[in-house]
């Protein structure tokens, strides 16, 4: 085989790459507008990089992952160097400015669509492969920042996407088959980048295949043997290690272990080590043990792991201590968090906090208990706090669930309350609306941060907001659309708005994350019992309300997706958790009808991303996350009409639960994909209203009339104009104010024009 590949101890999957502070963020955003060269970018990158290294080697890790850094997403680095790079803009001459156009089009080229990595709220960007893609090597960036690694004496451990994975999350075009069927493409390239990577000094890689989780068919297990079989038996080459997370691996384990590889990375945060024990090819392995959860953020059970991992050594040739999956689903570290109680900090860990368990469980594992004794005492310490912690049980939120909990669904048929909601609205056809945000304009994140530094009182902050909402409602006015929102300025996020106004949540201060692109977000820490307070949403609502006399539709966040972007308590079942907080958007929802509000939307574009991977555990999932939406928004009466919205994903899978949720009006994510959305939910028998995103908010370009007008006919041949509405994708936060005008603009005229055809 190989080289002298001694098997490493102690490492993670993959590394968090936005920066402490967000200075990749800043960095890339200040080369896309002018203000930072090439130069200045790839030093603030390498920097990044180094840093994050050198704190893993502090920690302990004798293998450090390198190439899991992105200057955008590691997917579209996978199909550049991979060659599948789409011909609109293979023409671009610089590779960094192609590389982005890719990633998020330009004034004359789209972007690739972006979807939902796995379960995360993560986002890549689907490659498209066509007959005509020509796959071909690239391997410089990687070499790059393996040798940037090696000039700074780190233990590097190159990681790339695996081919089976790369296909399986890519998109065919142009009248591609099945993509699998090219995966023998591949793997002469997977082969000489193993060469390469061996030439460069490497002694490990790392193959990512994160697809071997889902449900595979004969067809795929079989690709996996073949891929890896021949790949195992390429004789120049670093020892190699198959990663697997999100999950278990099922049958994909066996075949992957049957074949001539040297490590198979296992997910343990997700299911138990039991599979592992029947695997008798293990015993040559090394198994890397993803013993500590690299999505959530408690704090790892040591005691309980140990002995897992204890039981593992029966099993394997070796065992090595990891991550369950890359870092880059949690924040750096819990000691940029100030604002912590004493309580809630000592059930923590973030990424920094994570390396340190994992080293502390691969000491114990090599020099015993006792080498490690104060850290398992103090991991015990904080358990039984945890335990102990009063915010975990409040008997109120649950003697109100026991009185309303089997409130799931609204009285009166869809149809029905379609009429009484209509002579209540007295809406034209075809009414044109907006999700809820507008752009945030540097004058709001002033006034925010103006309010959370003391420069200003509430009261001067609440003035400036409604200044905003001022000019929103104007704006709609003024471009004539039907239904209004506020805009959200007040909201730095949908979801952690809510938190910090619900008991049970922490809102983190400086815990982002990557969500996509410079796209960051900043989970809360949903820890106890949720209860709401006092109205989250009335008095901006009734404002702007009163600013207008069409209808100002209420806008909430709903209890799946609230759950889904934040980090949750795992002391207690998902459902649960989701019915406390649907439990205080049901209260909020009656609030604002009380305060005469008539439609309300309660945003669920969470809802696809939950989905279990495995069939098998969809319908489990289903039912309580419907059952949250229902909870939340049946409270109502006939006439207030509910809206809802889902986005950033492929809803096949979903279409019968769309309309389980019995939402007035759905919108939804159409534009990238042409409205095939709305022949999925026709066939599914869906009756209710539907609002298909006529143009993409997430790229800068100002759709035209005539493009919008098309997809709107298109749209009526599935959906008739009783039940369509118009609106974007998404909302508009993060688009300039210029953009908006002219995009509604076009679309307020397209409406105009189809209305006038019907
Ligand atoms: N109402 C939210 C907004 O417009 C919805 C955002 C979302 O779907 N992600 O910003
Ligand atoms: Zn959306």
């Amino acid at each position: 085989m190989s080289v002298s590949t001694a098997p490493f101890t102690a490492t993670v999957l993959g590394s968090a790459r936005i920066g402490p502070n967000r200075e990749l963020k800043k960095a890339i955003e200040a080369y896309w507008s002018g203000r930072l060269e090439r130069p200045g970018l790839a030093a603030v990158a390498a920097q990044l990089r180094a840093d994050t290294w050198s704190r893993q080697r502090s920690a302990g890790l004798d293998s450090i992952p390198v190439g899991t850094f992105s200057l955008y997403d590691h997917v579209l680095d996978t199909a550049f160097m991979l060659g599948a790079v789409p011909e609109r803009v293979a023409g671009i001459p610089n590779h960094l400015d192609r590389y982005f156009a890719a990633a998020r089009g330009t004034a004359s080229v789209a972007p690739l669509e972006m979807t939902k990595w796995f379960d995360t709220n993560y986002h890549y960007l689907v490659p498209e492969i066509g007959p005509d893609t020509v796959f071909r090597l690239d391997a410089t960036r990687l070499l790059a920042e393996v040798a940037q690694a090696h000039t700074l004496g780190v233990p590097a451990r190159p990681v790339v996407l695996g081919p089976i994975t790369f296909l399986k999350s890519s998109k065919p075009v142009d009248g591609q088959g099945p993509l699998l069927d090219r995966v023998d493409e591949l793997v002469p390239l997977y082969v000489s980048l193993l060469g390469r990577l061996r030439d460069a000094g490497a002694s490990w890689v790392q193959i990512d295949e994160p697809a071997l989780v889902t449900d595979l068919d004969d067809t795929d297990l079989d690709a996996v043997t073949v891929v890896y079989q021949r790949l195992g038996e390429v004789r120049h080459r670093p020892a190699i290690l198959v990663a697997s997370y999100f999950g278990q691996l099922g049958p994909a384990l066996p075949r992957l272990a049957r074949t001539a590889i040297d490590g198979i990375a296992v997910d343990l945060a997700s299911g138990s080590a039991d599979s592992l024990t029947d695997v008798p090819e293990l015993a040559d392995k090394l198994v890397v043990a993803g013993i500590v959860d690299g999505r959530n953020i408690w704090r790892n059970d040591l005691e309980q792991s140990l002995t897992t991992l204890i039981g593992l050594r029966n099993t394997a040739a070796t065992v090595a201590v990891s991550t369950s999956c890359s870092l880059l689903h949690v924040p750096y570290t819990v000691v940029a968090e100030t604002r912590l109680d004493k309580s809630l900090r000592c059930w923590l860990a973030f990424g920094a906090e994570k390396e340190r368990e994992v080293v502390t469980l691969a000491t114990a594992l090599s020099d015993g208990r006792d080498a490690v004794a104060d850290a398992l005492a103090s991991s015990r310490t904080a358990a039984a706090v945890r335990r102990g912690d009063p915010r975990l049980r409040n008997a109120q939120v649950r003697a109100d669930l026991g009185a309303v909990g089997h409130h799931r669904g609204r009285s009166t048929p869809a149809a029905e309350r379609r009429g009484v909601q209509q002579a209540r609205l007295g809406l034209p056809v075809l009414p044109t609306t907006t999700i809820g945000s507008y752009p945030q304009t540097s004058r709001i994140r002033i006034a925010r941060a103006d309010l959370r530094a003391g420069r200003i009182e509430q009261a001067e902050y609440v003035h400036r907001m409604r200044a905003e909402i001022d000019d929103v409602i104007a704006l709609q006015e003024e471009l004539g659309l039907d239904v209004l929102v506020h805009g959200e300025p007040e909201r730095n996020d949908m979801v952690q708005y809510f938190a910090e106004q619900l008991d049970g949540f922490f809102a983190t201060d400086n815990g982002w994350v990557q969500s996509y692109g410079t796209r960051c977000v900043r989970p809360p820490i949903l820890y106890g019992d949720v209860t709401r307070n006092s109205p989250m949403t009335v008095d901006w609502i009734t404002y702007a309300q009163s600013q207008s006399a069409n209808p100002v539709k209420g806008m909430l966040t709903g209890p799946v997706t609230i759950l889904a972007w934040s980090f949750v308590r795992d002391d207690q079942p998902l459902a649960d958790t989701a019915d406390q907080v649907a439990l205080a958007i049901r209260q909020e929802t009656i609030d604002l009808e009380n305060a005469g509000v008539d439609i309300i939307q309660v945003d669920e574009p969470a809802l696809r991303e939950l989905l279990p991977l495995r069939a098998a555990d969809k319908d489990a999932y289903l039912e309580w996350s419907i059952g949250a939406f229902r909870l939340a928004t049946s409270g109502v009466r006939d006439d207030t009409q509910i809206h809802t919205h889902l986005c950033y994903s492929e809803f096949g899978e979903v279409i019968d639960a769309i309309a389980r949720l019995d939402a007035d009006v759905t919108s939804i994510e159409a534009a990238r994909s042409h409205m095939e959305i709305l022949t999925d939910l026709d066939a599914a028998g869906f009756d209710l209203g539907v609002g298909p995103g006529v143009y993409d908010i997430h790229s800068p370009r100002v759709p035209s009339v005539e493009e919008i007008a098309s997809l709107l006919r298109k749209a009526l041949i599935a959906v008739p104009a009783e039940r369509l509405w118009i609106n974007p994708d998404c909302g508009l936060k993060t688009r300039g104010p210029g953009e908006v005008k002219e995009s509604l603009a076009n679309m307020v005229a397209a409406a105009k024009a189809v209305r006038a055809e019907i």
